[in-house]
């Protein structure tokens, strides 16, 4: 019997993506199969993408890459879905055991310690099918589409963030960094009741899609000399939440000069650099609560798919672009451009 064949985009070197015929993974017990409608091209995968690798070595070609996705399910295995049922998957591996996964925080799984992603450490979904474990899909309500939901991984990046950050009513927020697990996190602040929201940036490129929205009052460039301080005196002493979405040693240091006294930075960018320096004085000199927030818990995600469906958020309006998976290349090269104002790419297949 030949084997069933499918489209797929493979990360064939640094900063190449390669449209190929593979084979449909063999199905195992507990797993379902799934066709791709939709796949958001996410800030992690450019990492990737730059470096023509992924996480695990093992994976030494046809490494596909891609874990913000919904599809139709096409054999739902031993599981309760049904063919034709919408499913968004939950790339975040967890083992659903371990003292962290038995308390809820799936996202801190000790198993898969950190290397927790469908698209890093195995294949994803940037082909026609996709694979794996069913009791990672979940059903997508008609009221959330395709596009949408291929926004429900960085919000649920930013929902989890904004969760942790203890943030009330009233408070003062600055978002550091304008990507669109930023824009998310603002969005949500807003509806959160936040008296004041401000966004740092680096550079215009992305404010279009934010001024369009117009959740944010200020908008602040973090790229000037003593930025934190200037951010800071802006706002009379200092901002009560600050949410750090870029993760570089210049971004941290403005974060902990623009937060008051007493207030909370969040960090939620993921550093390239694994040891980068921070003022550890002024954490400790002005109790500058500092929290690390990743992905989020599983109840976080059917929470996040709610956030859409019941109309809280309107996911679709962050999408500034939708692409054939055959362009997926040039959607990385687009999102890399230093002039394009692109913000969040979704590609079908
Ligand atoms: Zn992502
Ligand atoms: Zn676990």
């Amino acid at each position: 019997m030949s084997k069933r064949m499918m489209k797929a985009a493979v990360l064939a070197g640094p900063q190449n993506i390669e449209i190929k015929q593979l084979p449909v993974p063999e199905m195992q017990p507990g797993e379902m199969e799934i066709d791709i409608s939709a796949i958001g091209v996410c800030g992690s995968d450019i990492h990737m993408w730059k470096t023509g690798k992924g996480w695990n070595p093992a994976i030494k070609e046809n490494f596909v890459m891609g874990h913000e996705f919904c599809g139709v399910v096409a054999n739902p295995g031993n599981s309760n879905f049904k063919v034709g049922d919408r499913v968004v998957y939950w790339a975040n591996m967890y083992c659903g055991k371990c003292d962290m996964c038995r308390a809820g925080k799936e996202q801190l799984c000790r198993e898969v310690a950190g290397q927790n992603y469908i698209g890093f450490v195995r294949n994803g979904g940037y082909a026609e099918k996709f694979v794996w474990k069913a009791s990672n899909a979940y059903k997508l309500p008609d009221t959330v589409s395709d596009t949408a939901a291929g926004l429900i991984d960085p919000l649920m990046v930013a929902y989890h963030a904004v969760r942790v950050s203890g943030m009330k009513l009233h408070d003062k927020v600055l978002v550091v960094g304008s990507g669109i697990i930023g824009q998310l996190t603002g969005g949500l602040v807003k509806k959160a009741g936040c008296s004041y929201l401000a966004l740092a940036k680096r550079n215009d490129r992305k404010l279009g899609l934010a001024k369009k929205i117009g959740d944010f009052d200020a908008y602040f460039d973090s790229s000037i000399p003593d930025a934190g301080e200037k951010m800071s005196e802006a706002v009379g002493g200092g901002f009560d939440i600050v949410f750090e979405c870029v993760g570089t040693e210049e971004s941290i240091a403005a974060s902990i000069d623009a937060v008051k006294p007493g207030g909370t930075i969040v960090t939620v960018g993921n550093s390239i650099d694994p040891t980068i320096k921070i003022s550890l004085n002024k954490i400790v000199l002005h109790e500058i609560k500092f929290i690390g927030s990743v992905s989020c818990t599983r109840t976080e995600f059917e929470e996040t798919i709610d956030l859409i469906a019941s109309g809280m958020l309107d996911a679709d309006k962050y999408v500034t672009d939708v692409m054939p998976l055959d362009e997926l290349q040039h959607a990385f090269e687009r999102l890399t451009s230093s002039t394009d104002p692109v913000v969040k790419i979704v590609v079908k297949p």
